[in-house]
């Protein structure tokens, strides 16, 4: 292997998305595929988690070879295997990391397991590949806002591979409160894309709805907002004549806009603020951005304007690597391989595991200590070890 730039193949599939990419040296996307299942969840408004696995094992194999394809590379030049253990959907985790493992042991490469939230923070470290070229990679300290479709939280990164908690939400995640704001103003799935585009055709202003600002925590809420624009638009249905919104009323498009404006305003000023206060209060040199939420414009806006006020840097990934993909898994996999991470053949997926450990948890899961369990452990520990 190159000591330098290591090659790390990633795989992801922790959701919705299907992914598989190249990373050299945790930075150079040399190959990627995604097969988005959008249109497939598209008529259920939401995520089937076994029409989401089944899916994944359809495209498994296609995406990895369209990535060795691009990429120009096959196997024998990678170092590591990297895939995402968790959280997420445990069928769908299953099909990558059975796959992952089956590749790692077929080509005798060591294997490494990666928290997919963990991922969204090192797409920061990805060369965006937008022909600029060459943008330094984040200094820490660092303050990340990671906001996607199951999580929303702030962490300080005093170096790699650190954090400390600083807030998360109390209820919805961020993308989850735009999925279901979309749903309430009957724009198509998914919903933070589609209310960003119907706030951009607002002509008038847009409708107040509530912050939720917690006091001076650093945690969010967003069932309050979601409640307050259920009641508007209960409201202004109900003067039309028209059905409740879960009944397919609709309201005119210019209204649609109007509420896609104000639900959008009050997210993004409550996510920029926070994070904003929260850099300058932890001292951090360089704001990180990651999860879909991240490719919403106004944020971007909001914080590049906030960011440079404060001569912060403020590092976000183009939106193809804020949604989940393979290359964020192997830009995290590279550290975690360089830090001396190694899975075994027993790598479960983990659907609810934490980026930040509670206070006073294990800091690794305990070996099985007795039975079959505890021998196939040490047996791929001591095959592990060989390969090394
Ligand atoms: P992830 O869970 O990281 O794959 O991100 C998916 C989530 O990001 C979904 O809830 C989407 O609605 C949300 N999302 C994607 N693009 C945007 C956008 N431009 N504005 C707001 N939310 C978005
Ligand atoms: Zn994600």
């Amino acid at each position: 292997m190159s000591v330098a730039e290591p090659i790390v193949l990633a795989v992801e599939s922790s959701c919705d998305e299907t992914a598989v990419a190249v990373v050299a040296g945790g930075r150079r996307i040399l190959g990627q595929a995604i097969a988005s299942q959008v249109a497939l969840h598209a008529p259920t408004g939401g995520v089937v988690p076994e029409v989401a696995a089944r899916a994944h094992l359809r495209w498994i194999v296609p995406a990895l070879e369209e990535t060795l394809a691009t990429a120009g590379i096959g196997v024998d030049r990678v170092d590591a295997i990297a895939v995402t253990a968790g959280p997420g959907l445990a069928g769908s985790l299953l099909v990558g990391i059975a796959f992952a493992k089956g590749l790692a042991w077929v080509h005798g490469l060591p294997l490494v397991g990666v928290n997919h939230l963990e991922g969204h923070l090192y797409a920061a470290w990805l060369d965006p590949g937008d022909g600029a070229g060459g943008e330094p990679v984040p200094d820490f300290p660092v303050v990340a806002l990671v906001v996607s479709g199951g999580h929303t939280f702030l962490v300080a990164m005093p170096d790699h591979l650190e954090y400390r908690l600083l807030g998360e939400t109390v209820d919805d995640a961020a993308g989850e409160a735009f999925d279901k704001a979309g749903r309430l103003l009957g724009l198509p799935y998914p919903g933070g894309p589609a209310i960003a585009r119907a706030a951009a055709t607002a002509t008038g202003p847009a409708v107040p709805l509530p912050r939720a600002w917690l006091g001076d925590s650093f945690d969010f809420s967003f069932s309050g907002l979601k409640t307050a624009l259920r009641r508007v638009v209960e409201g202004e249905l109900a003067a039309l004549g028209r059905p409740p919104a879960e009944e397919g009323g609709l309201l005119p498009d210019e209204r649609v806009a109007a509420l896609a404006a104000g639900f959008q305003e009050s997210v993004v000023e409550v996510l920029a603020v926070k994070t904003l206060r929260a850099a300058r209060e932890t001292g951090a040199r360089t704001i990180v951005l990651g999860g879909g939420v991240a490719s919403n414009e106004s944020l971007r806006a909001r914080l590049a304007a906030g960011a440079a006020g404060s001569g912060t840097r403020l590092v976000i990934p183009p939106p193809a690597l804020c949604t989940d993909n393979g290359a964020m898994i192997g830009a995290a996999g590279h550290r975690r391989f360089l830090a001396g991470d190694r899975a075994g053949l027993d790598l479960d997926a983990r659907p609810s595991w934490p980026l930040v450990r509670p206070a006073g948890a294990p800091a690794t899961r305990r070996p099985p200590r007795r039975g079959a369990a505890a021998r196939a452990y040490e047996a791929s520990r001591a095959a592990e070890a060989g390969r090394r």
